[in-house]
């Protein structure tokens, strides 16, 4: 999966496909083709949920430019 394929929300750092006009996860519609790293949540028991604010498991960027 190349990254250029994908979007980071700018209110949550969910990444989604360029065709997503609502992001899943927090429902916002603004996204940034300007990302770096990726970290997919798999467990929303996992310590990284609570340090990246994340709300659900799922497939979040690191840094949005
Ligand atoms: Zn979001």
């Amino acid at each position: 999966m190349s990254s250029r394929t994908l979007k980071a929300c700018r209110a949550c750092k969910a990444l989604v496909t360029k065709e997503i006009t609502r992001c899943p996860v927090c429902g916002g519609n603004l996204f940034s083709d300007e990302w770096e790293g990726m970290i997919i949540l798999l467990s929303d028991k996992s310590e990284l949920v609570e340090a990246l604010g994340a709300s659900k498991p799922w497939r979040y960027a690191i840094n949005i430019k």
